[in-house]
């Protein structure tokens, strides 16, 4: 890793650490543009929010897909304190973000947090309700 994403991640990190000192989960995030600009940083503010998506990845994943062209978007680097998580993970493959750089994953974040993650939602489907197909046919083409 070059010593100028290894900065990134601190800063990245100083994010966490803001957010951990204002009673926020530990995890910040920042958006860097293609030719080294900060564009847009944030950190985790689910508690004080109360806002179980106000993941600073999903916050700046959103921000790249509402204020950034797609080449923008596709030359942008996230550079985050700790490996998005699946929600995350998803609005970002989502959002057209270029690149992600973590400094912890989510096994190395498992060992700081016993008991972490959320069993999955039991789900049913699919189901023989034709009006679910009908209301998509012709959308995508
Ligand atoms: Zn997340």
């Amino acid at each position: 890793m070059k010593p100028e994403e290894e900065n990134f991640l601190r800063r990245a990190v100083d994010q966490a650490a803001k957010a951990r000192a204002t009673g926020d989960a530990p995890f910040g995030s920042l958006l860097v543009g293609p030719n080294g600009d900060v564009l847009a940083e944030d950190r985790n503010t689910v508690l004080t929010d109360n806002d179980i998506s106000a993941h600073p990845e999903l916050k700046l994943a959103r921000w790249a897909a509402r204020e950034l062209d797609a080449e923008t978007a596709a030359g942008t680097t996230l550079y985050t304190s700790c490996e998005p998580c699946g929600m995350c993970a998803g609005a970002l493959a989502r959002s057209g973000v270029g690149r992600v750089v973590f400094a912890l994953s989510n096994a190395q974040l498992a060992e700081l947090k016993p008991g972490g993650g959320f069993p999955a939602v039991p789900s049913e489907g699919p189901s023989s309700l034709e009006e679910a197909r009908a209301v998509i046919a012709g959308y995508y083409s």
